[in-house]
C-alpha cells in the first residue's frame, strides 16, 4: 500500500518534538502579563530589519519584551539562518536542517545596526553543529563588519556553546567583541531533559576561557528558572559562574512557548529574584540582573554601562 504524504502541509517549527504529549501552559501571574507589541517605534525596527532581510532572536523565541525593546530600537540579531540544529526543550526557534551560510549577511546586519542608531548590540545565532567551526568566523566576520560601519558601537555576542569545534571561541574572541555571552540557561541536573546536546562543564569552560584569552572582555551568563531546579542548584550555578570569573549573571523566568516544550513547573514571585539578586551581589559578580523577564539581551546597552564602571570602581 501506498503511503500517502501532503507535501503542502506547513513544515512543523519543531518536528522532532511532535510526538511528544501536550503539556498546557501554566496559567500566567499578573506580574507576567505584558501588553501586546505595537508602537511607532517597533514599526520602525520592525521595518529595518525585514529592509535588511535579518532574523532576530526577539521574534524567532517569542520573547516577551519584544514591544518595549523595539519600541527603543534594541533588537537582537539572530545570525546564521532561522534553523537550529540543536532540539532544547525550553527553546521556540525552528529546528531542522539549516540553509548554507549567507556570506553577504555581516554586512546587512552591520548597515541595520548603523541604521538603528544602536550604542550597544547584542549579537546571537542558531546552533550550527553542520559547519565546521560551528559559524565562529561568521560570527567574527559579523563583528568587524559592525566595527566599520557603526565604530562608535558596543558589541555584545551571545554565542552557542562551539561544543566539539577546535579554535572557534578563539576566533570570534580574536576579531575583539566587548562581551562575551553564553547562557548556562539551567542547573547541570536538568541539562539532558532541557539542554540534551550541550554539557554543563563545556559551557563552564567556554565562559572561563573567554576571560583567559583577553582580561578586558567582559564575560556574561544567564540561567532560566521555574523549569525545577532547587535553590541550592541555583547558587551552586552562581558559585561555578564566579569561579570561571563570569562578571554578569543574568536570572529571568522560564516560559513554555508551545505545549510540546518543557513545562513551567513554577512562576517564580518578584521577591524571589530579589533575594537570587542579593545572593548572587553578595557572590562577586560585577553585575546581576533577575527578575521574571529578564533576558540575556534585555537592557543590554545600560548594562553595558554599568559593567564599565563597576570595573572601574572595583580597580580604584
Ligand atoms: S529582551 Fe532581548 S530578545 Fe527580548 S526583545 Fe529585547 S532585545 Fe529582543
Amino acid at each position: 500500500m501506498a503511503t500517502l504524504i501532503d507535501t503542502k502541509a506547513p513544515r512543523p517549527r519543531h518536528p522532532e518534538k511532535q510526538a511528544r504529549s501536550d503539556t498546557p501552559a501554566l496559567p500566567k501571574p499578573a506580574w507576567l502579563r505584558i501588553r501586546a507589541p505595537g508602537s511607532p517605534g517597533y514599526d520602525a525596527t520592525r521595518a529595518i530589519v525585514k529592509a535588511h532581510g535579518l532574523h532576530t532572536v526577539c521574534e524567532e523565541a517569542a520573547c516577551p519584551n519584544i514591544g518595549s525593546c523595539w519600541e527603543q530600537r534594541h533588537a537582537t540579531m539572530m545570525i546564521m539562518g532561522s534553523i537550529c540544529t540543536r532540539a532544547c526543550a525550553f527553546c521556540h526557534v525552528a529546528t531542522g536542517l539549516p540553509h548554507d551560510l549567507d556570506s553577504d549577511e555581516p554586512r546587512r546586519v552591520a548597515s541595520a545596526v548603523a541604521e538603528l542608531g544602536l550604542k550597544h548590540v547584542v549579537i546571537t545565532s542558531v546552533d550550527r553543529d553542520d559547519l565546521a567551526d560551528g559559524g565562529a568566523a561568521h560570527f567574527a566576520e559579523t563583528i568587524r563588519c559592525i566595527r566599520q560601519a557603526a565604530p562608535d558601537t558596543t558589541i555584545e555576542v551571545l554565542t552557542p556553546d562551539f561544543l566539539r569545534k577546535a579554535e572557534a571561541l578563539e576566533k570570534v574572541i580574536a576579531a575583539g567583541p566587548d562581551v562575551f555571552n553564553h547562557n548556562l540557561e539551567t542547573v547541570p541536573g536538568l541539562y539532558v531533559k532541557i539542554r540534551p546536546g550541550a554539557r554543563y562543564f563545556q559551557s563552564l569552560r567556554l565562559l572561563q576561557h573567554a576571560k583567559e584569552l583577553d582580561r578586558r572582555l567582559f564575560t556574561k551568563s544567564g540561567l532560566m528558572v521555574g523549569l525545577g531546579e532547587t535553590r541550592d542548584e541555583i547558587v551552586q550555578v552562581m558559585d561555578d559562574l564566579r569561579h570561571a570569573d563570569v562578571d554578569f549573571l543574568t536570572i529571568g523566568q522560564y516560559l513554555q512557548p508551545t505545549s510540546k516544550h518543557a513545562e513551567v513547573k513554577r512562576y517564580v514571585p518578584p521577591e524571589e529574584f530579589d533575594s537570587l539578586k542579593r545572593i548572587a551581589e553578595a557572590k562577586g559578580f560585577l553585575l546581576v540582573a533577575a527578575s521574571p523577564l529578564t533576558r540575556s539581551s534585555h537592557h543590554a546597552g545600560e548594562h553595558f554601562k554599568q559593567l564599565q564602571t563597576a570595573r572601574q570602581g572595583k580597580s580604584a
